[in-house]
């Protein structure tokens, strides 16, 4: 268990340094958070840093719902999309939630952004589908909306939100973060050759 803690901590830490340095989230944007193995538990950010600040004394743990476990710093708001991600799809160990400016953009004019590189091919092969929640974080009713588009896109490992961003989910966080980058390639490809 500590063991797996220790991995899961690194990666973390890994993927969202490597988010921020690929400009994938301004200000305090974004989130990422890893499942601890064999736990109902998740590693998440605390809320008010930057994906760059994120250090081994400020990660937090909660359980899939949000509640504080370990740490002493509020949960990000947007634990109700990590944690319900998870408590739906068991083989996700890694979710990033990102707000690059491609992605929102083509989020905001289109209903699913279709994949025009080969690198985004191959991981998917069905346009990224794009969620219209209103609200400012993803809620319950939000968490529903977003349960019912991935029944209908099986196979997908992202997708869109209006107006907020990126949700990428793998079996790591690597690949999550690495898939989400993916998606800001494909989308700004998208956007410059639209014309738009
Ligand atoms: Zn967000």
């Amino acid at each position: 268990m500590y063991l797996d803690f220790i991995t899961a901590k690194n990666a973390y830490l890994a993927a969202s340094h490597r988010a921020f340095a690929c400009g994938l989230a301004a200000a305090s944007g974004g989130n990422i958070s890893v499942r601890l193995p064999g736990t109902d538990l998740m590693i998440v950010k605390p809320s008010g840093i930057t994906l760059g600040q994120a250090a081994e004394e400020n990660l937090i743990i909660t359980d899939l719902y949000g509640n504080l476990v370990e740490g002493s710093i509020k949960p990000t708001k947007e634990t109700i999309l990590h944690g319900g991600l998870y408590r739906r799809f068991e083989q996700i160990g890694g979710i990033v939630h990102v707000h690059p400016v491609y992605s929102i953009m083509c989020a905001n004019r289109f209903d699913e952004m279709p994949l025009v590189t080969k690198q985004m091919k191959q991981i998917m092969d069905v346009p990224v589908p794009v969620c219209k929640i209103k609200n400012n974080t993803v809620d319950e009713q939000g968490m529903r909306m977003i349960y019912d588009m991935l029944a209908k896109k099986p196979g997908v490992c992202c997708f869109l939100l209006e107006e907020h961003g990126v949700v990428s989910f793998a079996k790591s966080v690597a690949d999550a973060e690495n898939n989400a980058e993916l998606v800001e390639e494909n989308a700004r490809v998208f956007w410059e050759t639209q014309g738009v």
